[in-house]
């Protein structure tokens, strides 16, 4: 039986899971990011197929119409979606595939294919998240309280994930997800594994 499968990592922004999941690209090989689509302005220096897809509202909504994603949600204004078609093959090439995406989002995959593992990843603090937004200079005040007042709301769902793991040292953390890919990729082969902090 193939060892591929989808891992839904969320966690509110400032929560350090784009420097988490880089390091999860460099340490295996095996596993692999979906690129999502979003009708958000880029960030400066990110290129369009890198980090997103960024298309126009319009484009966007054509792709849910023709029923091209494997899910989408709206975050403060914008669109956010994963593209169905590179998922579908990873896992069947087998591997790890990480889909970053926001609670409401990541709550419509597990409904939809029940056997998605999902994982939140929990700031120490809500003080550290700011700091964290502050320090990255990328979004005005205005911006940064929108996004702490909806980390509140995603951090009060961190319980309906399979897992958390709390983010306050980056090796900690990506240790963490590995110990949690490893055992999965045993279970998949059938192999016996304490999953004993499995929430199920
Ligand atoms: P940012 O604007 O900081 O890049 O992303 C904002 C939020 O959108 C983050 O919580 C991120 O995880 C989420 N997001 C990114 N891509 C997707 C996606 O394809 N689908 C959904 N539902 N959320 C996404």
């Amino acid at each position: 039986m193939s060892e591929g499968f989808l891992l839904v990592l969320s966690g509110p922004s400032g929560s350090g899971k784009d420097t988490v999941i880089n390091q999860l690209l460099k340490r295996d090989s095996q596993i692999v990011c979906s690129v999502s689509m979003t009708t958000r302005a880029p960030r400066p220096g990110k290129q369009d197929g890198v980090n997103y897809f960024f298309v126009s509202k319009e484009q966007f909504e054509e792709n849910i119409a023709r029923e091209e994603m494997l899910e989408w949600a709206k975050y403060g204004e914008n669109y956010y979606g994963t593209p169905k078609s590179p998922i579908l093959q990873w896992i069947a090439e087998g591997k790890t595939v990480i889909l970053n995406i926001e609670v409401q989002g990541a709550g419509k995959i597990k409904e939809k294919m029940p056997e998605v593992r999902t994982m939140f990843l929990m700031p120490p603090s809500v003080q550290v998240l700011r700091a964290r937004l502050k320090g990255r200079g990328t979004e005005s005040e205005e911006e940064i309280e929108k996004r702490i007042a909806i980390a509140r709301y995603e951090i009060s769902h961190a319980y309906d994930y399979d897992y958390i793991i709390v983010n306050n040292r980056l090796e900690d953390a990506v240790e963490g997800v590995l110990e949690v890919v490893n055992r999965n990729r045993a279970m998949l082969r059938g192999e016996a594994v304490n999953n004993s902090y499995l929430f199920e």
